[in-house]
């Protein structure tokens, strides 16, 4: 006897609304359906297990069916089923009221961002994409009968015990709707399958696909003449026992790899490491988080932390989930206690969420010490991969860095690798200036900074590379941090200012000389970018050389970097240079006592080019009179 029953909702037409919002995430209707399917299915072995179902369990696949000429979905288990009662308690009135409650709490929300996506409607999301949604059910109980269940997406559905049926568990039918066809193409549900269901821990059956295996080896016949034939086995999405699941002891390295190629398949390199995770209180968490080797520097990383529930896929993005720095990891992170359904913002206020990213902050910092002290050269060879996830961490979070600081590295032009404290202990005795204060040299890029690299060197100091976008970023939150520590690029001064020292040069020229000099040598430059002062350097100096101040470069360096403040202020101005002149080579002395004026200006400016060209200042046309007037010199 089929009866007509009523779904106790307020709203008339919750349908239309909940399509209507939730449209371009309807999609997740699969997952919903077949984590049911999943949970039946496990609900049903934990039973058996206790002897509380009898019978055997048998197969418990799930299957996923599209019949394009019916415009139907089909999802079977073979799990605990419903009877007529339950599916009149569970699908009526639970899930249709969730829904209720759902619209009314979203209805007014017209920003779609509120709803992160992942809100679990459950077994209602059906409604998102079918116009009619069936059941068959046979519950595992005993003398159960089978029932059918049919609702056309109104508050009054259709239910009747039937006979025919002695298959245990449940089929759930969509017809699905007009404007949702694209779910009946294969490769649409398939593609959704291994979206959302690639690690659930039941079975999933999507069609069939075709394998070759080998015929019996027939006496006398040779390995190579061995005929194959054509076999068709049950095309499974799912790998149910993902490495994550499993115990850390009872994975190999090569395990750990083989899973990272399972979740990124597109993914050649290998990762450098990996950290799994295993958390039961206070709250509940597993994963395996993997450092990956970045190929391209400036490139962000598409393959991104993968967040799953219970083994069921709910996002990519972990955006406030896990701390900012290490959203550049890879990797799977699954805990039931990340809360799904409620916007980002709440999510950032959670105190489960935030006692897991700082179980997250800490352990990665754990296993990075636990690297470096375990192999120093190891953790050396891989510090430019790692580099990036540790600057940014210590720049981004306190807690990082009191742990980072003592295994995070500086890398020198000459490849040499120090901890904070042990690159204060290096140069400390050649590299404190006459007020006490520390001076850690650095330069940016080792080719063009080569003449200035050279001259630090060879007064034994020694100069730090700091070649990457973060690096002006982590310069600059250093300085705040270690006490008494200034960081100076090796071409923003001359060797001698660099770090002051006491000891004074005299000066081979009197002020009233240099008083001549000046304008025969500004007149060698612009004068809105050069600015020309005398300095008593060595005789083994440069004559002329251009030095461009720490303070000016920072704020260019931060303006162009996006930056604010002061930066855009200064990103502003023309660049501004020094044109130092040392007045002790023995060149400005012959350019001070020339006396054809034409002479004089042509050593001036020779001299001036040569200070330009080594700074990689000196193009177009003025490089071109520079190579002129070099050949006529020779
Ligand atoms: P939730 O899964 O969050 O409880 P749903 O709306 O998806 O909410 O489902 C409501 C209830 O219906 C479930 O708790 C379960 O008892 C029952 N149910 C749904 N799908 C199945 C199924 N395939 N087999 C057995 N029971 C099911």
């Amino acid at each position: 006897m089929s009866t007509t029953g009523k779904i106790n909702v307020q709203t008339e037409n919750i349908f239309p609304i909940i399509k209507k919002f939730l449209y371009s995430d309807n999609e997740i209707f699969l997952r919903e359906l077949v984590s049911n399917a999943t949970d039946a299915t496990q609900k049903l072995k934990a039973l058996t297990n206790m002897g509380e179902a009898k019978g055997d369990l048998g197969d418990t696949k799930i299957e996923v069916e599209v019949d394009k000429t019916s415009k139907t979905i089909t999802i079977k288990d073979k799990g605990i089923g419903m009877t007529k009662d339950e599916i009149e308690k569970y699908i009526a009135q639970i899930a249709f009221s969730g829904a209720e409650e759902f619209v009314n709490k979203y209805k007014d929300k017209v920003d779609k961002n509120v709803v992160i996506g992942h809100f679990g409607l459950g077994f209602y999301s059906a409604f998102m994409v079918a116009k009619k949604v069936e059941i068959f059910s046979l519950s595992y109980k005993k003398d159960a009968k089978a029932v059918h269940w049919e609702c056309d997406g109104s508050p009054e559905y259709q239910i009747e015990e039937i006979g025919n049926r002695t298959q245990r568990g449940t089929n759930i039918i969509l017809h699905i709707a007009d404007d949702c066809e694209e779910y009946l193409e294969q490769s649409k549900i398939e593609g959704l399958l291994k979206k959302y269901c690639k690690f659930l821990p039941v079975e999933i059956k999507f069609g069939t696909k075709k394998e070759y295996v080998k015929e019996p080896l027939i006496e006398g016949e040779k390995e190579e003449d061995r005929k194959e034939k054509e076999i068709e086995v049950d095309n499974i999405i799912n790998n149910p026992t993902p490495a994550w699941t499993k115990k850390p002891t009872d994975l190999t390295e090569e395990d750990y790899k083989a899973f990272y190629h399972e979740l990124y398949p597109m993914q050649f390199e290998e990762p450098l490491f990996n950290i799994h995770l295993n958390v039961d209180y206070p709250f509940n968490l597993t994963g395996i988080l993997y450092f990956p080797k970045l190929t391209n520097k400036l490139e962000m990383p598409k393959d991104k932390i993968q967040l799953y529930s219970n083994q069921v896929f709910v996002t990519d993005n972990c955006e406030n989930i896990v701390p900012d720095f290490l959203t550049l990891l890879r990797g799977v992170i699954d805990s039931p206690d990340i809360p799904l359904n409620v916007s980002r913002s709440y999510l950032q206020a959670d105190g489960n969420v935030k006692k897991i990213s700082s179980h997250i902050t800490k352990k990665v910092a754990d296993k990075l010490e636990e690297l470096f002290k375990k192999d120093r050269a190891e953790f050396e060879k891989k510090w430019d991969d790692i580099k990036i996830f540790v600057q940014y961490g210590i720049i981004s979070d306190e807690k990082f860095y009191d742990k980072a600081a003592k295994f995070s590295l500086v890398k020198t032009t000459d490849n040499k690798f120090y901890t904070f404290d042990e690159f204060e202990n290096q140069v400390k005795p050649t590299q404190t200036d006459k007020d006490k204060k520390l001076i850690y040299l650095y330069a940016t890029n080792i080719a063009e900074q080569h003449a200035y690299i050279d001259a630090a060197k060879s007064r034994g100091y020694e100069v730090l590379l700091m070649e990457t976008m973060l690096d002006p970023h982590y310069i600059n939150y250093l300085e705040g941090k270690l006490k008494d520590i200034q960081f100076v690029r090796v071409d923003a001064d001359t060797i001698d200012k660099l770090i002051k020292k006491d000891e004074n040069t005299i000066s081979k020229l009197t002020e009233e000389q240099q008083k001549t000099l000046q304008p025969i040598i500004e007149n060698t430059v612009t004068k809105e970018q050069f600015n020309v002062v005398f300095e008593n350097l060595s005789e083994k100096d440069q004559p002329m050389l251009i030095t461009r101040p720490e303070f000016m470069r920072r704020m260019k360096d931060m303006n162009q970097l996006g930056g604010g403040g002061m930066g855009s202020f200064y990103g502003n101005m023309p660049d501004m240079y020094n044109l130092v002149v040392n007045s002790n080579h023995p060149l400005i002395g012959r350019i001070l006592s020339e006396t054809n004026a034409d002479v004089q200006k042509n050593l001036a400016k020779q001299a001036a080019d040569l200070a330009l060209l080594s700074q990689g200042l000196l193009k177009g046309e003025g490089l071109t009179n520079f190579i002129k007037r070099s050949v006529e010199l020779i």
